[in-house]
């Protein structure tokens, strides 16, 4: 299942890419039609709370997620409860811009990450759009806690 988090789920956004799922973010240089037309057009489901928008949508057809709270657990538990998640996609897209991540040699990142990370890691990955590197640092680490989490919620 692909996403697209409207403007005001930017942060949801990230962590749907930090879990691994294709997800485009609505920044507020988007308009609602734009929007929509993306949601069509790429066979996103959108994530709202926008009274509005969904109503658009379901006249267009969209599936949508209504994403009625605040709380960050909340919500992902709300998506995530529609969808299968896939352990081997985590960390997979660069929680940015949603590019794929490119699996990139130790001995390539050495003058682009912290020596400190350089040295506590052996498997890194970059973001081919942005350039910026990743690993296996705080991001997994937080990601394990916030599953563990959502699923106190359940
Ligand atoms: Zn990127």
């Amino acid at each position: 299942m692909k996403f697209i988090c409207d403007r005001m789920l930017g942060t949801l956004a990230k962590w749907l890419r930090i879990f691994g799922f294709d997800t485009y973010y609505a920044n507020s240089k988007i308009d609602d039609a734009e929007l929509l037309e993306v949601a069509k057009k790429e066979n996103r489901t959108l994530l709202t709370r926008d009274k509005e928008l969904i109503y658009n949508a379901r006249r267009e057809n969209l599936k949508i997620i209504k994403i009625n709270t605040t709380d960050l657990d909340e919500q992902l538990r709300l998506v995530l409860q529609n969808v299968k998640i896939d352990e081997t996609k985590f960390l997979s897209r660069c929680t940015l811009c949603n590019t794929v991540l490119d699996e990139i040699k130790k001995e390539n990142v050495q003058n682009n990450v912290p020596k400190k990370v350089f040295e506590n890691n052996e498997e890194f990955w970059f973001c081919p759009k942005c350039n910026k590197h990743y690993w296996m640092g705080s991001h997994y680490d937080k990601m394990l806690k916030k599953i563990g989490e959502i699923k106190n919620i359940n």
